[in-house]
């Protein structure tokens, strides 16, 4: 929450631009006031009441006491003693013609001149309120319009109209000041209000910041609502400034507190979060340790203890598994049935342990000579099974052969002498309309065939 620092910065700056306001506004409503005690002064000696409402102006204003409503009746006041004025100074475009007349004429001249050289001096001092202070536009070609006129004009009625103009003029520029400076107010609360909102919008997500997010929130809102209380009360921007500073100091404090807990809350997560992939690792571990041992339990369940050869159930499996290939693709696939020859004598002359022995060579001999594609399995007894896929019955029947005469020439030696151990094969190739069992029985049958014809040899079906 880098953004908090800005929006401190940017509140600083704006109520330093604010206060530049606020200074240049009292430059202008100084003018503004040595403007009316001369305009006032210069009006003078006109009526001895007159003098004394200008006289009372003077006062409040070197006392800074402009009270509104008292100003009203005073101005009332000072206009009913200037209409007063103009009726005992009845103004006629007729040339005089008695001396009473003339001697009248001369007093008006002299009021006149009088009543010119104030609204001139006004006129002048227009110009320098022009030069000092910053008006609308609109506000500004009005005035230089009434300047004209102000220093132009030698028609007393005009000259009042603008000199009353000046007032609302004056106003008007003290106005506009006091309204830049609310809308600043305005705009500082909206912003606070967008920040309280952010932080409000933050604390929604998570519920387990919940509670320490509600004391940030209300710890920031009874800030603003403060911050709005003295905005509201303020008179004076100084104040308002630090005030406003101590809030934003506050709210800082609450968010450094919030942040702490949150990198608190967050550690404690990476803590739980370490711990959580900890236990995930060793799950995996765990896991994999499982499958292996799946696999290693399947690999036994379909392996023949003695030989290391796929057992049985393997065969089953691998049989279906090429069956079902050979039914979609028609490729060919031979089936081959080995028993060893005269296996009991093997056992009666030597003994049982002679006889696995004999078995575990004879499987290793067949699987080392057998191709990668081939499949060899011990059906069970002195007898295994062989799968050729791609395989037509004479090519198996060769290589068949070829492992028959290799086993024939293993040089076994029981109690001292050779022994030569040999097996007989039937084969048959898969046909069409063939199921597993069929093709099983026909080439058991080939293999009787060859038991039949002597042994150590293979015949195909
Ligand atoms: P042939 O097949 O040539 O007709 O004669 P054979 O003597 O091999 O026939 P048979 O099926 O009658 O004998 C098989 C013998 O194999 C019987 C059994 O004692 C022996 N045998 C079967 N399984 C094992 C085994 O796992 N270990 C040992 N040592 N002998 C076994
Ligand atoms: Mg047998
Ligand atoms: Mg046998």
């Amino acid at each position: 929450m880098a953004s908090e620092e800005s929006w401190k910065d940017k509140y600083l700056r704006e109520l330093d631009e604010s206060e530049r306001k606020e200074k240049q506004w009292q430059a202008e409503r100084n003018v503004l006031e040595r403007m009316l005690v001369r305009t006032s002064l210069a009006s003078e000696g006109q009526s001895d009441k007159l003098d004394d409402l200008l006289g009372q102006l003077r006062d409040d204003l070197r006392k800074q006491q402009v009270d509104v409503e008292r100003w009203r009746t005073l101005q009332d006041e000072i206009d009913r003693q200037i209409t007063l004025l103009d009726e005992s100074q009845p103004r006629s475009s007729r040339p005089p013609e008695t001396p009473k007349e003339q001697a009248d004429e001369g007093l008006e001249l002299a009021a006149d001149s009088q009543h010119l050289r104030i609204a001139r001096r006004v006129g002048q001092l227009v110009g320098q309120l022009l030069h000092q202070v910053s008006l609308e536009p609109k506000v500004e070609a009005h005035a230089r319009g009434l300047q004209k006129t102000l220093l132009g004009s030698n028609d007393w009625s005009v000259l009042r109209e603008g000199l009353d103009q000046v007032a609302s003029l004056v106003i008007e520029a003290v106005t506009r000041s006091q309204r830049e400076f609310e809308a600043f107010l305005k705009r500082l609360d909206e912003r606070l209000e967008t920040l309280r909102q952010h932080f409000s919008e933050q604390t929604q997500m998570h519920e387990s910041r919940q509670d320490d997010t509600a004391t940030l929130d209300r710890e920031i809102r009874d800030e603003l609502d403060r911050v709005g209380r003295d905005i509201a009360n303020s008179q004076d921007l100084g104040t308002l400034k630090q005030s406003v500073s101590q809030r934003l100091e506050f709210i800082g404090n609450a968010m450094e507190r919030f942040r702490n807990r949150e990198l608190e809350r967050e550690e404690m997560l990476a803590g739980q979060l370490e711990a959580m992939q900890e236990k995930v690792a060793a799950m995996e571990a765990h896991s994999d340790q499982m499958q292996a041992q799946v696999r290693k339990e399947r690999e036994r369940a379909v392996t023949d203890l003695l030989t290391q050869l796929p057992n049985r159930e393997a065969w089953q499996e691998r049989l279906m598994f090429e069956f079902n290939r050979w039914q979609r693709y028609q490729k060919p696939l031979t089936i081959c049935v080995i028993d060893i020859d005269l296996f009991k004598r093997v056992n009666d002359s030597y003994g049982h342990k002679a006889g696995d022995r004999v078995l575990q060579l004879v499987a290793r001999e067949l699987r080392t000579r057998l191709r990668e594609t081939d499949f060899i399995a011990r059906y069970g007894g002195e007898e295994f099974v062989l799968l050729l896929p791609e395989t037509e019955v004479e090519t198996a029947r060769t290589v068949v052969d070829q492992l028959r005469e290799r086993v024939a020439g293993l040089p076994f030696h029981f109690g001292g002498e050779p022994v030569s151990v040999t097996f007989s094969a039937g084969l048959t190739e898969f046909r069409d309309g063939d199921a597993v069992e069929s093709v099983f029985d026909r080439a058991d049958r080939a293999l009787y065939q060859a038991k039949d014809a002597g042994r150590n040899q293979t015949t195909s079906a």
